[in-house]
């Protein structure tokens, strides 16, 4: 288990532990003051605080890896930060709710200037708060079996999904996301700070299921899969998986599976 089920998940992975989405928890660690002001603004985060932090990483490259780029991580850890979760485990938390709230894209508002749907508020009735929020105003609400459904598509279609926190352990937000996620932009390819942490699984590939056909290398956004040309099959690299299980539904043979990252010594306490 990562460190915040050992903080956080009483027993449980973080995540499946229900008090971590409810107002209890939410006055422990945040307000509707403060929560209302940090998304509004939020957009402006996204496009003049990243670029600047990217524009300093440039520059100052070796002092940024050393010094900033931990600060950076310390400071989302504690405020606002997402986990890898596979489709199965994202419907086990929806089992805990009667609807769920979706709301507008703001990362796709920033890097394709698109209006997806994609973002979940989850939990708590922060409704309140979102009306006044005029990048996510137009939200709507969705029943659990709307909400599983669609998820269970934008997992075919190849979202990864998350769960976030709004002043950790709160989470707020379930978010389905590609390479157009401002998080996977700042971590993966600006790599100015760690915002989004490896989820409880890693990918497996059964050699004897595959067939060499690559869909699911074309797939994954993690690098995670390699080709092995001489043996005609494709094989996970540990240390690049999320376990976000996105490469299984391309998988005509079914030969990928998520195993428990504890279970792998050599990826037990990567995250
Ligand atoms: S984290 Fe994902 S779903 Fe949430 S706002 Fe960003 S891209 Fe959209
Ligand atoms: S999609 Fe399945 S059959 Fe194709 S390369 Fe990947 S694991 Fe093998
Ligand atoms: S190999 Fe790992 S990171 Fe890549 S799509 Fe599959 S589960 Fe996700």
């Amino acid at each position: 288990m990562c460190e915040f089920c050992t903080k956080h998940g009483e027993g449980k992975k973080w995540y499946e532990n229900i008090a971590n989405y409810t107002e209890e928890v939410f006055h422990q660690v945040n307000s509707e003051k403060h929560l209302k002001a940090y998304l509004d603004n939020f957009y402006h985060s996204l496009t003049v605080d990243v670029q600047r932090a990217y524009t300093w990483k440039k520059r100052l490259p070796r002092i940024y890896h050393l010094f900033v780029y931990p600060l950076v991580t310390k400071h989302l850890k504690k405020t606002h930060f997402g986990q890898i979760v596979p489709i199965e485990d994202i419907e086990n938390i929806l089992n805990n709710f009667t609807s769920i709230v979706r709301l507008p894209c703001i990362c796709r508002k920033v890097t394709t200037g698109e209006n997806k749907r994609y973002c979940f508020g989850i939990g708590m009735d922060l409704t309140p708060i979102f009306k006044d929020i005029p990048d996510i105003s137009d939200f709507d609400r969705l029943s659990i079996q709307e909400a599983k459904d669609y998820i269970r598509h934008l997992d075919v279609e190849g979202q990864t999904h998350s769960v976030w926190t709004f002043n950790t352990p709160f989470i707020a937000a379930l978010c389905n996301c590609d390479r157009d996620c401002m998080a996977y932009r700042f971590q993966l390819k600006m790599e100015i700070g760690k915002v989004i942490w490896k989820g409880e699984y890693v990918a497996s590939i059964d050699p004897l299921q595959c067939n060499g056909c690559k869909e699911c290398l074309k797939r994954c956004y993690f690098g995670a899969i390699t080709y092995d040309r001489r043996n005609v099959k494709c094989s996970v690299k540990l240390t690049n998986c999320y376990g976000c299980g996105i490469c299984r539904p391309v998988c005509k043979n079914n030969a990928i599976s998520l195993l428990d990252r504890n279970s792998i010594p050599q990826v037990a306490h990567d995250w």
